[in-house]
């Protein structure tokens, strides 16, 4: 996954990019990076690491100009590599071009061994480069047409932004699986991933990015090119309202922490179960646990406190080094828990090891009674579009059921969100969204990702 933000003529656009990848770090801690143009030249500067680590008072000095675009990743394509941080800067027949994206597409192995065999060298292994060479290839003469040209060929999920001498250019995919949107700032214009990147700033909250817009911003001010593709159908992923955005951020049009507070209610609706407290495993957990708790009256308490020093960058892959991740994240509070029956509440299970880990750690600190409640459906199907859901084999609700997963867990009950419950907040719009990873139901179909892992929040 990935975050992605975009300044248009501020005079301190790097530290308005650098401000706004901050807040939305949480999409992604690999690395880190932005482009800036000072109407002459594009200047670059990415690393691996965290944003406040990378951009030193120093590195940002030495970025000037007032137009930027940003980027945070956690790679789902390609390594996790230098070589593979964005933006990614190319300089093609028209000039210079930065470019930073959020999202899978689902057709750029295709495209690239096409391209590769007519001779075209690629400098990284993303398939976010796919979409610069279709425009370098491209016969049209005007930026927003030699783009529209590209996108007609990619195929899955792709939030943009685009940076030339110039213009910014903000652009989503007709399904409009991630979100984008836009805010103003005096006379700046500021594209982002999600609204809490808006609000650090103090920016004005204009408007989401739609699906299928290509917006231009420059010297005449925002400009909307009309739209490139009618969208057949609308995929909005439905996993950002339940893990991905922050819970402060206002995504698809609706506040993500409502959102989630209505998963708990909808959770404790179907399945209630006699218990002392309502414990969240936390962050991730915490709005579903409110909720929970106040659907049933059931205290809500932090029976779980998380360090939050740890960077996910620490907790590499490695079974032993994971096992002692989850200590370093989260301690029990003994005295809260002892002797009482818990409901733990979490948004999802992806391999179960992690959830496995922390009933044992909840049941010895003292608990009678461990009920694990999940405030979404079993997560058992990939996903193709820019979630870091790992391969089928590896999701524990693929090839488990509900009981074999509550064994393996050593939990005292389990239970998930229905899918009718997901929908809570919507009747007719339900198949304006996104739930492959939930139902298998592909929007449109992909080749399986290479390069995938997880690390737990
Ligand atoms: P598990 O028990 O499956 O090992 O871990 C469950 C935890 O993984 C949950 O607390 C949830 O917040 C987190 N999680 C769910 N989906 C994702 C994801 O796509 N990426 C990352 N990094 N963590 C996730
Ligand atoms: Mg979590």
């Amino acid at each position: 996954m990935c975050g992605i933000v975009g300044i248009y003529n501020h005079p301190e656009a790097a530290n308005l990019a650098y401000l706004t990848l901050h807040a939305l770090q949480h999409r992604g801690q690999e690395s880190a990076g932005i482009a800036v143009s000072d109407g002459k030249t594009i200047r670059n500067y990415r690393r691996m690491g965290l944003v406040s680590e990378i951009f030193t008072e120093d590195a940002l000095t030495k970025l000037p100009g007032d137009k930027a675009i940003g980027h945070v990743r956690y790679s789902t394509s390609g390594e996790s590599l230098l070589k593979n941080s964005q933006p990614f800067c190319v300089n093609y027949t028209h000039g210079d071009l930065a470019i930073a994206h959020n999202g899978n597409l689902v057709n750029a192995q295709k495209i690239r061994s096409r391209l590769e065999t007519q001779g075209s060298i690629f400098q990284s292994t993303m398939d976010t480069e796919v979409i610069t060479h279709l425009m370098a290839g491209s016969r049209e003469k005007d930026l927003v047409n030699i783009l529209v040209d590209a996108l007609h060929q990619v195929e899955g999920a792709y939030s943009l932004v685009l940076l030339t001498e110039s213009c910014l250019v903000a652009a989503r995919d007709p399904y409009g699986w991630r979100p984008l949107v836009i805010g103003k700032l005096d006379n700046s214009y500021i594209v982002a991933s999600e609204t809490c990147a808006l609000d650090l700033i103090e920016a004005e909250y204009v408007r989401e990015v739609e699906p299928g817009e290509i917006i231009v911003f420059d010297e005449k001010g925002m400009h909307l090119h009309k739209p490139f593709a009618v969208p057949q159908k609308k995929a909005l992923c439905i996993f950002e309202y339940i893990y991905f955005a922050r819970p402060d951020s206002h995504v698809f049009n609706r506040d993500v922490y409502e959102m989630r507070k209505g998963f708990g209610h909808q959770l404790a609706k179907e399945n209630p179960v006699e218990a002392d407290l309502v414990v969240p495993i936390p962050d991730s957990g915490v709005p579903a646990a409110i909720g929970y708790s106040e659907e049933t009256g059931i205290p809500f308490q932090m029976g779980l406190i998380r360090s939050h020093y740890v960077g996910r960058t620490f907790i590499e892959p490695s079974q032993s080094i994971r096992h002692f991740g989850v200590k370093l994240k989260l301690n029990p509070v003994r005295e809260t828990l002892k002797g009482k029956r818990v409901v733990l509440v979490d948004d999802s299970i992806v391999r179960g090891t992690t959830s496995r880990k922390i009933v044992k750690m909840v049941r010895d600190a003292g608990a009678r009674e461990v009920h694990l409640r999940i405030s979404s459906p079993p997560t058992a199907w990939s996903c193709y579009y820019g979630i870091d859901t790992p391969t089928r084999e590896e999701l524990i609700a693929s090839s488990h059921s509900v009981d074999e997963i509550r064994k393996f867990i050593t939990a005292d009950s389990l239970a998930y969100l229905s899918e009718k419950g997901l929908y809570w907040f919507t009747k007719k719009h339900k198949e304006w969204f996104c739930d492959a990873c939930f139902t298998g139901d592909y929007p449109v179909k992909a080749e399986q990702p290479k390069k995938l892992k997880l690390v737990q929040s």
